[in-house]
């Protein structure tokens, strides 16, 4: 994948960019209440059956707000634990719950020190730090993360709270014969779908600033799609997007944002659309309407961030020869040491020395793909001849070794030994969802899907 032409670079310069540009009103966002409405009116109209939609419990407030839907997901995020506990404790009666005491970490501040200013005694400091691997925690206190104690009428430790990160919470209580022990409680982030879509006109990181789209979803975005659009290549003015992604909360205060959950991407007029499932044996990834995967066997670019300088050409001038050769290959300009990725799953069959191509590493991909890595600067750890290698696994370094003008990676796509245009070759495909599972998936995919059509609708209505 290769994101030069997007802006997508995460320097200062490109962030200060977005926040002016977000400060300026957003283009796209017009109508979003109204289509955000649209929305759920169509999922309650349709009733869709999915057993994981249900509308959240929000006491008085359930009525529709600009950003969010109210509809609760239990969704397959990776950072949400599995075992959610109640947050009520039944040991914190009423009355109890007032004498809580909290203290805010200052900079400095060790759980000594805190104990200490709450004239709590070495022993049961010592006690604490050492009870278990869950205290251990308190060892890496931060500033700003909070304390919470509550002491008996002696002022001893009865109980306390930390929360070492925003999902979980670390208790500790003393026991009637006075030892401590503890557990970690895990809170759920409430997962939150919205919908977000946008227009480029200059760049894709612009049209996602102006639709207040965060640059990790777009990012997220341009790797879903990395396969079948090159984003630094293929975009072009009037391009367009819809993306349906979680928004996570934690008592009603975003956190940040989780997966994208569907999108759609019109490139050229051309519409490309991905949605993500996870099957009954919890592999998750993202595939078409039709449940083929989005990813490919290969990778369509081995170096990110990088420019073509040299396109696969039968004739070409060779500037370090002076003569006309063909170019079986691509060259990506990229700066010295930018790691050089396994565009697929496979087994190198040469690291070494090759000639003009300098350090070379050769990786075959089952018995018809290979794929050659040419003017390394140095090789990756264990980047040997006969090791398996995983796609997207660092092999080596771009460097300038052999016949080279400058630092770039020399890359070739050979099929069944013949080279072939690595950014035109038809790829091959990943695994697609499991045809006992295409009743599940089309069960499970409906609901974002059917957000997505949201966009249909703007796009012929503004004559895209
Ligand atoms: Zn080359």
């Amino acid at each position: 994948m290769n994101f030069q032409g997007l802006d997508l670079k995460s320097d200062h310069k490109s962030r200060k960019l977005i926040r002016r540009r977000l400060a300026t009103p957003p283009k796209f966002r017009v109508n979003l209440p109204i289509k955000l409405l649209t929305a759920s009116t169509a999922v309650l109209l349709l009733g869709f059956s999915a057993s994981n939609w249900q509308p959240a419990a929000k006491g008085a407030d359930s009525t529709l707000k600009s950003e969010r839907l109210h509809y609760a997901l239990v969704l397959p995020e990776a950072t949400v634990m599995p075992q959610a506990l109640p947050t009520t404790e039944a040991e914190e009666t009423t009355s109890e719950e007032n004498n809580w005491h909290t203290v805010t970490i200052k900079s400095g501040d060790t759980l000594a020190s805190i104990f200490s200013k709450n004239e709590l005694s070495a022993s049961t400091t010592h006690a604490i730090a050492t009870l278990n691997d869950q205290t251990k925690a308190l060892r890496y206190i931060r500033p700003g993360q909070k304390i919470h104690l509550l002491l008996d009428d002696q002022g001893q430790l009865r109980q306390m709270k930390y929360e070492p990160d925003i999902t979980s919470t670390v208790l500790i209580q003393r026991a009637e014969d006075q030892s401590f022990h503890s557990r970690i409680i895990n809170y759920q982030l409430d997962a939150y779908p919205v919908y977000r879509e946008g227009v480029i006109e200059s760049s894709l990181f612009e049209a996602a600033a102006s639709a207040d789209i965060p640059e990790n979803v777009i990012m997220d975005l341009a790797s879903i799609f990395g396969w079948d659009i090159d984003f630094s290549l293929d975009i072009r003015k009037g391009d367009k997007f819809g993306i349906v992604y979680n928004e996570l909360y934690k008592d009603d205060v975003k956190i940040r944002t989780g997966r994208i959950l569907a999108a759609e991407f019109i490139n050229n007029r051309k519409h490309y659309r991905a949605v993500y499932y996870t099957d009954p044996k919890g592999n998750g990834d993202y595939f078409d309407e039709s449940g083929r995967s989005m990813r490919k066997a290969f990778l369509r670019s081995p170096v990110e961030f990088s420019r073509i300088s040299s396109k696969f050409s039968n004739k070409r001038w060779h500037p370090v020869l002076s003569k006309w050769r063909s170019h079986k290959g691509v060259d990506y300009a990229a700066s010295r040491g930018t790691p050089v990725r396994a565009s697929g799953d496979g087994k190198i069959v040469h690291s070494g020395t090759k000639g003009g191509y300098g350090r070379t590493i050769i990786i075959q991909h089952g018995s018809r793909y290979t794929t050659v890595y040419g003017h390394l600067h140095r090789y990756a750890k264990g980047a040997r001849s006969g090791r398996k290698v995983k796609q997207g696994q660092i092999i080596g370094y771009v460097g300038s070794s052999g016949l080279a003008t400058g630092p770039h990676l020399h890359y070739e796509f050979r099929v069944n030994g013949v080279h072939r245009n690595p950014l035109t070759v038809r790829l091959p495909e990943a695994k697609p969802v499991h045809s006992t599972y295409l009743s599940h998936f089309r069960e499970k995919t409906r609901v974002y899907l059917s957000m997505l059509e949201l966009m249909e609708t703007t796009v012929a209505e503004s004559q895209y």
